[in-house]
């Protein structure tokens, strides 16, 4: 092998490779829609739907233009403003606070887990106490399945199911992981989930998903991606909404990538697995809770006390990418360090967001690049 073949770089994500996996089936779909000419709320979308309340047992799937809508929509449905409070973990990405004050409510942040990375219960129970003693009413949680694995919602349902609050997951980057015995799209009041490329099922542009038991609630959701209509009367708007639809294009491309996904989520699992067996003894690999599936969004590890950057440019010289999810918690951001947080402050959250880092992570990572990469991350911390 030659020197630059040994060092060509390696794709964090490599969405050619399921493109070549998948041939000409998403052209052909994506070229049906633009044949029959019904790009919004086209007869895809509905089939969409129905595979993926299928796909995760949930008895209502709605569809919508991001991830972020999905939260947003949710909240909106449950009438969520001023002076309302909403949980949620601050080691995490943006939107699961954003759409909170965008409703004019008060985001509470809360800590995590140092090995799993998600929310833990105990910092639920402060934050609860929190927002009552700045006179807010704590209405909802979002806790998020981080890199693809479940938060611990065994452990968090007698919390909210006490205090009387809602759960919404926010599960963009948990699609086709498990809970125990029950499928991502199966917790709380209502789970949402994005379909961004480099989510675990990404579709061809934004896309995202809502899925629910509640069939008053779906309708609701319905209602909300689409201006507020009223289903009898379209331009009787009965509340306010907004354009969330998911492009019937999308709809088409999720179609055909559903196909392969359960394969997708064991390659990925395989991956992890061996990096598990790889580099447990050198850096702190992620926990999995037992009985849980991830969808492995990012396999992210902790440095024992060596120094990240570092280890990323001496990674980066050998070809192989890092990302860094996520440097600063929400409670450390420009638009979000004024809102409370549980206790008396995050340890867990600042200090998680100087120590991780991320390898690459797809289900077409071979045994081979593989194995330069788990290389590479050794000799960088020899
Ligand atoms: C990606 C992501 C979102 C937002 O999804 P988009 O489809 O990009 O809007 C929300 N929450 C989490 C945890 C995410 O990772």
């Amino acid at each position: 092998m030659t020197q630059a073949a040994t060092l060509s770089p390696i794709p964090f994500i490599d969405l050619g490779a399921q493109r070549r996996r998948l041939g000409t089936s998403v052209d052909e779909a994506i070229l049906k829609v633009v044949n029959h000419g019904a790009y919004v709320m086209g007869p895809e979308v509905f089939a969409l739907e129905q595979a993926l309340a299928e796909f995760c047992g949930s008895k209502e799937a709605v569809t919508c233009a991001s991830g972020d809508d999905a939260l947003l929509i949710t909240l909106m449905a449950k009438g969520v403003k001023s002076g309302d409070a909403v949980l949620c973990p601050a080691f995490t990405f943006v939107s699961t606070g954003s759409v909170v004050v965008r409703l004019g409510a008060t985001p509470v942040f809360v800590d995590v887990h140092p090995d799993t990375f998600n929310v833990d219960a105990a910092s639920v129970v402060l934050g609860i106490r929190k927002a009552r003693e700045l006179g807010l009413r704590p209405v909802g949680f979002i806790p998020v399945d981080l890199f693809g694995q479940p938060a611990d919602y065994d452990a968090l349902e007698p919390v909210c199911a006490e205090e009387g609050l809602w759960i919404l997951s926010d599960a963009a980057q948990s699609f086709g992981a498990t809970y125990k015995t029950r499928k991502v799209g199966m917790m709380g009041m209502a789970t949402t989930t994005s379909f961004f490329p480099a989510k675990p099922l990404g579709c061809y542009g934004d896309g995202g998903a809502i899925f629910t038991d509640d069939a008053e609630l779906a309708a609701l959701l319905r209602s909300i991606r689409i201006h507020g209509q009223n289903v009898e009367d379209k331009y009787d708007n009965q509340r306010v909404g907004m354009t969330g639809r998911m492009d019937t294009i999308q709809a088409a491309v999720l179609l055909e990538k559903l196909k392969i996904f359960p394969d997708e989520v064991d390659a990925r699992n395989r991956v992890a697995a061996r990096y598990d067996a790889a580099l447990s003894d050198i850096v702190d690999v992620p926990l999995v809770l037992a009985g849980c599936v991830s969808s492995w969004a990012q396999y992210t590890v902790k440095l024992r006390g060596a120094d990240r950057a570092e280890f990323a440019n001496r990674l980066k010289a050998q070809g192989v990418p890092t990302a860094i999810y996520y440097p600063k918690p929400l409670n450390q951001q420009g638009a979000y360090r004024h809102y409370p947080v549980a206790g008396n402050g995050l340890p867990v959250s600042d200090r998680l967001a100087g120590e991780v880092i991320s390898l690459p992570m797809h289900p077409y990572l071979d045994e081979t690049l593989q194995d330069r990469i788990i290389a590479s991350v050794r000799a960088a911390l020899s």
